[in-house]
């Protein structure tokens, strides 16, 4: 294997060789909304968690 296919612009380059540009079209979309659900979904989450922070830091905050 070439150092150069091991770089992230040589993977790139590769994923655009074999995906046509729909393909390529439809992926993102799919990748946009799985993090656009995945943000929503665990956004209380986020939230627990940095509230549980604040107060193992000793701010209170009700
Ligand atoms: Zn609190």
């Amino acid at each position: 294997m070439a150092a150069t296919t091991d770089t992230v612009h040589g993977r790139i380059e590769g994923v655009r060789i074999e995906l046509t540009p729909t393909q390529l079209a439809v992926g993102l979309a799919l990748v946009a909304a799985l993090g656009f659900a995945l943000l929503f979904v665990q956004e209380p989450m986020l939230h627990d968690s940095m509230h549980n922070f604040r107060h193992a830091a000793g701010i209170t905050c009700h």
